[in-house]
């Protein structure tokens, strides 16, 4: 069994805490928060040891009547790996505790590519991180522009990929975030963060790409143009994508507009959360002009990654290869249903 501890139970940690008890290989040893709020009343009764992220601030669990079972560093000392789902930024400043006490770590995609061993996704470079301490699993967006791009430069080589990402303005219970009322370039001046991100999986990969913000929370869209070196019909491309493991290509039938009939989808067939772990490609928008192949994709951004996690999780400790911890994560996790 691998003991995994988690540090930050918010949107991902949560999602994270959830799919590690699916796995038959792993148990969860507690989940670490910094107060006490409705996640951590839902951690303890979900059943997940709790603990303190911050000693000062364990009087408030106790006045709330929320019981901890210690403190972060204990959850450190007794995991065998941590994910660090804390948010962007406080991972790095965590990563010393998880050197100290010799415990590998997962941290997020918001974090800085620098303070880390090594960046994953486990379709495009799964057998990098093993033995690496401490290693990003990269963003949803990133995520899911390198299971696209995998394929597509395995079967025919890629010349130059142009992305436009139009991003959610904010997480659903993200109340803070926005715009509500407009559409922003973002960032204005090129390249967004995303191209040089998705550099970290494929170094030498010639990438541009650019971000909109719009008054959503239910998915990002990506628009995508890639340049292949070959010339494959447009059917042989959506043949390649449909027997991808991450992928869900949109069948014309089905009645898919946008992201609130596949989120509506997702509530339907009973997926927790509404989460929807897979790429969804618009099967019809898949067209090839010469050499130019244009697609457009919905990530959900805040359950693609939690996949990607599972498999990071025994890709560092070398407790499967690529193929098996994929089909062990997905059959667990209910992916192909
Ligand atoms: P979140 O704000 O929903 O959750 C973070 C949790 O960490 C909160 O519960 C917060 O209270 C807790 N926390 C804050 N400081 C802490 C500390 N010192 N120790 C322990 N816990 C602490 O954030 P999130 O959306 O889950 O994002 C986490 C990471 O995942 C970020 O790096 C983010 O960029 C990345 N990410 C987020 C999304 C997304 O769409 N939400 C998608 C992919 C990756």
């Amino acid at each position: 069994m691998i003991h995994v501890g988690i540090n930050g139970y918010g949107t991902i940690g949560k999602r994270v805490a959830d799919a590690v008890r699916a796995q038959p290989d792993m148990e969860v040893v507690g989940v670490a928060k910094t107060r006490p709020n409705f996640e951590a009343q839902t951690a303890v009764e979900k059943g997940f040891d709790l603990y303190a992220a911050i000693e000062e601030r364990k009087p408030q669990f106790e006045e709330a009547g929320i019981d901890l079972a210690g403190d972060v560093e204990e959850l450190v000392e007794a995991s065998d790996i941590v994910v660090d789902a804390c948010p962007s930024g406080i991972g790095a400043d965590n990563a010393e505790m998880y050197r100290e006490y010799d415990t590998p770590a997962l941290l997020q995609g918001g974090e800085d590519s620098e303070v880390v061993d090594g960046s994953f996704n486990a379709r495009s470079n799964y057998d990098t991180v093993e033995d690496a301490d401490i290693v990003r699993v990269v963003s949803c967006n990133t995520t899911g522009l390198s299971r696209l791009i995998a394929p597509l430069q395995e079967a025919y080589g890629i010349e130059k990929v142009r992305t436009t990402l139009v991003r959610r303005g904010g997480d659903p219970a993200q109340s803070g975030r926005g715009p509500i009322n407009d559409i922003l370039p973002n960032p204005v001046s090129l390249p967004s963060h995303h191209g040089p991100d998705v550099n970290t999986i494929f170094p030498d990969l010639d990438i541009d790409t650019l971000g909109l913000k719009v008054p959503a929370t239910l998915m990002h869209m990506h628009s995508v143009n890639i340049t292949l070196e070959d010339e494959p019909t447009a059917e042989a491309v959506r043949s390649l994508l449909e027997d991808e493991r991450r992928t869900f290509v949109i069948p014309e039938w089905i009645g898919l507009d946008g992201a609130g009939a596949i989120k509506e989808l997702a509530q339907d067939a009973g997926r927790p959360r509404a989460d929807i772990w897979e790429n969804c490609i618009w099967g019809e928008s898949i067209s090839m002009e010469g050499s130019d192949l244009y697609l457009f994709q919905a990530i959900h951004q805040e359950s693609d990654v939690i996949p990607e996690n599972i498999d990071a999780i025994r890709a560092v400790l070398g407790e499967a290869k690529q193929e098996e911890s994929v089909v062990m994560t997905n059959e667990a996790m209910g992916l192909d249903t």
